[in-house]
């Protein structure tokens, strides 16, 4: 399977935006706390944005949309990561930019 990838990702993402997917470290923290148990959030969507994979963020719109923007991973990231803002950020840039057309 051959997968595309935008360089300049995280620049799109970034220009209107507070994103700063690079202070993650990985920790699992946000995972741990997080009601839904979104596993895949923050961590591994920032991680494809860091290596410009736009086409695994799309195939992960569901689960950017089923985050509920209530700031628990954010309040106890050690990496002071904008989770939240960076979620926006992210369904704003499937709305209007990536791959295939999302929501
Ligand atoms: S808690 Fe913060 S630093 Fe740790 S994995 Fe989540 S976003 Fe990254
Ligand atoms: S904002 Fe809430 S629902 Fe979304 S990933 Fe963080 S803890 Fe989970």
């Amino acid at each position: 399977m051959t997968t595309l990838v935008n360089s300049r990702l995280v620049d799109e993402l970034g220009r209107a935006h507070e994103f700063n997917a690079a202070a993650c470290m990985d920790c699992g923290v946000c995972s741990a706390v997080c009601p839904l148990e979104i596993e895949l959030l923050p961590r591994r969507l920032f991680r494809h944005v860091l290596l410009g994979m736009e086409e695994r963020l799309v195939e992960e719109t569901e689960t950017i949309y089923s985050c509920l923007l209530c700031g628990l991973c954010e309040e106890s990231c050690p990496g002071g990561v904008h989770i939240t803002e960076n979620v926006r950020a992210l369904r704003h840039f499937l709305n209007t930019n990536a791959v295939g057309g999302a929501r």
